[in-house]
């Protein structure tokens, strides 16, 4: 088959590598209907991810159809339509009975730091993909739900509603402010309304991801990039700051951001993958009674977000703006990594 293989940090090729086939009775084989690119996959580019090897196939989102199942596979067969989860879970081992499957513990060599996809084991950048423990993490795709909204499901909507809104601890009549409004930034603004926020204000530098957010339940926008953006923010909140702050950006600078505007007993959720340390002024954000949180996202709330996308009670559509053949694989990164020409925002590949 073909997949995009990363050969270190800026390589990566289309190429030739062997077909996955089942290692162990709970995998199954997906035939890779459409996958796409994260945030997440250029930091890996980038090199700001060292735990990913030379050779590993990219990519932890998809929809597929599977082409064979192991013999202790239960709950999917041959055929099934599927959404694929970012990070495969046994749900049995003690990291996952605890809620943090994205730490499983069931042994590949892994070393308990999961099965996160296109990162420790092969991903969905390719035509076929193995997935471990298929029963818990692959989710059949209800009829009428689009292959365009599904993959949003994989890895987006589930981080930005756990590692955003509920990490975040939004509660009803909130102002939650989000750095960054790129596909993660969106799907904590698309999912902030559940837990009933009052206002959600999109900062972003680009002004164009700012519009996109409106469309996506952000009350309110701020360019990042002007001299009086925490006036403008402070001015929303009657100048308390705001309830949860949102870091969805991955770098020092949105980080900062964010614990400068929130308010005293605030939340800063941390949802970015930052490649840099990050610094903590302890002396000022202990005065502040500030609760920080960050994380890798686990998932567990798949199958909720799943029936509110078939319900049409998410606004999924806005996020998908391109789509690409596998063979197109390197123009869809080019389109995604150039957002603020191309105005990409997740391009469909397959
Ligand atoms: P993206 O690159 O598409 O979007 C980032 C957005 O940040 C863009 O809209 C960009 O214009 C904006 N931005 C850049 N610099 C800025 C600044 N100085 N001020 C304000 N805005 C700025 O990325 P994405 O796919 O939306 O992912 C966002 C982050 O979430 C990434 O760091 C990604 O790795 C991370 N992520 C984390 C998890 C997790 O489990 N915690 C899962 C998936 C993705
Ligand atoms: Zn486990």
């Amino acid at each position: 088959m073909k997949a995009l293989v990363y050969h270190g940090p800026g390589s990566k090729a289309w190429e030739d590598v062997p077909d996955p086939h089942i290692k162990a009775p709970t995998d199954a084989v997906v035939k890779v209907d459409t996958t796409t690119i994260c945030g997440t996959d250029l930091h890996i580019l980038k090199g700001d991810v060292p735990s990913v090897a030379e050779g590993r196939i990219l990519g932890h989102e998809g929809v597929g159809t599977i082409v064979e199942v192991g013999a202790s596979v239960q709950n999917h067969k041959v055929g099934d339509r599927v959404i694929i989860a970012c990070i495969s879970s046994c749900r049995v081992c003690v990291y996952c009975r605890s809620g943090n499957p994205s730490h499983c513990l069931a042994d590949e060599g892994t070393s308990g730091l999961g099965w996160i996809l296109g990162h420790l084991i092969d991903g969905t950048q390719a035509e076929l993909v193995r997935i471990p423990f298929a029963d818990s993490s692959l989710y059949a795709l209800p009829e009428g739900v689009p292959d365009e909204a599904a993959i949003l499901l994989s890895d987006i909507l589930p981080t930005g509603f756990e590692m955003g809104v509920q990490y975040g601890a939004v509660k009803p009549g909130d102002t939650v402010a989000v750095v960054g409004a790129g596909p993660v930034g969106l799907a904590v603004m698309a999912t902030a309304g559940l837990y009933g926020a009052a206002q959600v204000i999109a900062i972003d530098l680009d002004e164009n991801r700012i519009e996109k957010a409106r469309s996506v339940g952000a009350t309110h926008g701020v360019s990042a990039g002007a001299a009086d953006w925490k006036d403008q923010v402070l001015a929303l909140t009657d100048g308390y700051g705001v309830d949860v702050a949102v870091e969805a950006v991955g770098i020092p600078a949105t980080f900062r951001m964010c614990t400068d505007m929130v308010r005293p007993g605030g939340h800063v959720a941390n949802v970015g993958v930052h490649g840099h340390p990050v610094e903590l002024p302890l002396q000022d954000l202990w005065i502040a009674n500030l609760t920080i949180t960050t994380g890798l996202v686990n998932t567990t709330t798949l199958a909720m977000l799943l029936k509110l996308v078939k319900q049409e009670k998410l606004p999924v559509e806005a996020f998908v703006t391109h789509r690409f053949g596998f063979d197109q694989v390197l123009d869809a990164y080019a389109t995604f990594g150039d957002a603020a020409a191309t105005k990409a925002l997740k391009v469909a590949i397959g």
